[in-house]
């Protein structure tokens, strides 16, 4: 069976992620989360948002049980330790996160973590007992050279090489090109689908039944005018969400558009 038939479209439920990045406050914690509870999610998509660490807990007060999980925007590979100005697994899980961000292309580029590190980040994860959406992507510069599959191809191995497929299977990919993230420049969605299937079918070489499983997510400047024609794609499964997810009208909508039925087949 092919990785984006019928069938596997219906086993990945789309997940719709908001990054807070360092943005929001205490106060707009507080109106997000009544806004959801007011209006609760009843739709597909699987719903998480990913708060600066320290609103966790207002987050976790906030939704109450309306079925949203938390996440942490990234973690130490240590559980423990002298690393002053990080956190661990472990920590994230007290404080109600049940998910991880690794590898986020602001976190390559401004805390200079390497492939390496992204890994040894996704192995702490999963030895706390969190889901980690390793994120991967190229730079307007690679895509430009004609690098943008090789970039990718590398960020997934350290990953795929080193831990295996089934660590793929129990949490997500989200791939962000780098030149869209914060831009305003979306991929097309014929780009999008041209890297998500070849990501899939670069798991698929290592194993095919969790190619068919592996959720992969869409990052950059998706909002709710574009989120309908990417999530209809095939290998897209749902998105990872930046600016847009800070509004609970826009985030919602976003959500609204991933869990309307994708187009089968793949064009890869
Ligand atoms: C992100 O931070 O992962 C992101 C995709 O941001 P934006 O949607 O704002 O481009």
């Amino acid at each position: 069976m092919h990785p984006s038939s019928e069938a596997s479209l219906a086993a990945r439920r789309a997940i719709v992620a908001g990054n807070w990045k360092m943005f929001g406050s205490r106060e707009r914690v507080r109106q997000f989360c009544k806004a959801l509870r007011d209006a609760p999610w009843h739709g597909e998509a699987q719903l998480l948002i990913f708060p600066p660490v320290g609103y966790l807990a207002d987050f976790a007060a906030g939704l109450g049980g309306i079925g949203l999980e938390l996440g942490a925007q990234n973690l130490h590979e240590a559980a423990q330790g002298a690393c002053t100005g990080e956190i661990s697994g472990p920590m994230i899980r007290d404080l109600g996160g049940r998910w991880v961000l690794v590898g986020h292309s602001e976190c390559r580029a401004s805390r200079g973590e390497d492939d390496r590190t992204v890994a040894a980040k996704f192995a702490a994860a999963l030895r706390a007992g969190l889901a980690p959406i390793l994120c991967l992507g190229e730079t307007l510069a690679e895509r430009e050279a004609g690098a943008a599959e090789t970039v990718v191809a590398r960020q997934l191995a350290a990953v795929l090489s080193g831990l295996g497929a089934d660590s793929l299977g129990r949490g997500a990919i989200a791939y962000e090109p780098v030149w869209a993230i914060g831009t305003g420049r979306t991929a097309t969605p014929e780009q999008a689908q041209e890297m998500h299937a070849f990501i899939r079918a670069a798991i698929c070489r290592a194993d095919e039944a969790q190619a068919r499983r592996a959720r992969i997510l869409h990052g950059g400047s998706v909002k709710p005018e574009n989120a309908v024609e990417l999530f209809a794609q095939p290998d897209i499964d749902g998105g990872l969400i930046g600016s847009a997810s800070l509004e609970p009208a826009s985030f919602l909508a976003i959500a609204a558009a991933a869990s309307r039925p994708r187009k089968e087949g793949s064009t890869t």
